[in-house]
């Protein structure tokens, strides 16, 4: 039987009063970046966890649902994405996602921390096997606002080729990820996409976070003809239910373009689970645009 006197808890605070603790068998690395504080816990409950800033950002054993819900919905809405951006996304999750797909054949992960890439390298191998054997990857360690930023003046100069999908795998909207919720941001990222292309960003859970939800839908409402949210499990993320913001020039995101092929390896991500994904219940259909009025006419 453990000492529950000694045992360790590695606990995030989701809100004042709720707390997830996941009991942890050994602590693997504790550093704090120039940008946040970062800890690597294996966990009796959820294997491998990184932490930054005290909030959970990946886990062994839920990690897939986050990051098929990220990278396959925008992925099969588009009929043949070839080359993808990743901003932010540096524990290698949805690189690792990514690389599913036969029809790409570049994809650029865009990370402001180099310490969180090298760090899950070395502890979340399940997210990394992709890197240094699959030559259609490659990470920059740069901000993706100034990335995307210089990127708009090249691809307007022709100097660069624009990308078929971008998505932003941000930390919450504090710190540098503040300016990857913003509209500005959006209306960037659609100047360095083709006119088929579309982006996706996280956008926190529909109970805890629904004041960020409306920012970012407002925000990418601005910067897109388009814009769609859809939700997902998420076990270790605040409330367990996640939500993800879309935008697209025109086409109708809610239905993928292509079936998913043989023997594509997937544990959430299935054609009917996407269409269903964007079937919003009223409590969220509320934060959408233009749902207000129709909310206090009810
Ligand atoms: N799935 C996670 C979540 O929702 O909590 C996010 C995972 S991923 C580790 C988030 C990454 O975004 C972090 O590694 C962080 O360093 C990176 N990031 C934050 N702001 C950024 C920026 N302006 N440019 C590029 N990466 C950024």
């Amino acid at each position: 039987m453990a000492d529950r006197k000694t045992e360790e808890w590695a606990a995030e605070e989701q809100t004042p009063n709720l707390r997830l603790s996941l009991r942890v068998k050994e602590v693997l690395h504790r550093e704090k970046t120039p940008y946040q504080e970062m800890a690597v816990y294996d966990t009796f409950e959820c294997g491998r966890t990184l932490f930054l800033d005290g909030t959970v950002q990946t886990t062994e054993a839920d990690e897939f649902t986050y990051h098929e819900a990220l990278v396959h919905v925008p992925l099969f809405a588009h009929p043949d994405p070839r080359r993808v951006l990743i901003v932010g996304g540096g524990d290698g999750g949805p690189v690792r996602e990514v690389l599913k797909h036969p029809s790409v054949e570049e994809v650029h992960l865009v990370e402001i921390d180099r310490r969180v890439f090298e760090v899950a390298r070395q502890y979340l191998p399940f997210n990394n096997s992709w890197y240094g054997t699959d030559p259609r990857a490659k990470v920059m360690f740069l901000d993706g606002i100034k990335y995307v930023s210089d990127l708009t003046g090249q691809i307007a100069a022709g100097k660069a080729k624009p990308y078929d999908v971008a998505i932003v795998d941000s930390t919450d909207p504090v710190g540098p990820a503040v300016g990857l919720f913003t509209s500005n941001f959006y209306a960037a990222v659609r100047r360095v996409l083709s006119p088929d292309g579309l982006m996706v960003a996280q956008s926190e859970s529909p109970f805890v976070h629904r004041h960020v939800i409306k920012r970012v839908v407002d925000a990418m409402s601005e910067a897109w003809p388009v814009c769609r949210l859809y939700l997902g499990p998420m076990p270790t993320y605040p409330s367990g239910y996640w939500s993800y913001t879309i935008g697209s020039n025109g086409g109708d995101p809610s239905h993928p373009a292509r079936p998913v092929p043989a023997g594509f390896q997937a544990r959430l991500y299935t054609s009917e689970w996407h269409r269903a994904a964007f079937a919003l219940p009223p409590f969220v259909q509320e934060l959408m645009p233009g749902d207000a009025a129709r909310s206090a006419g009810r």
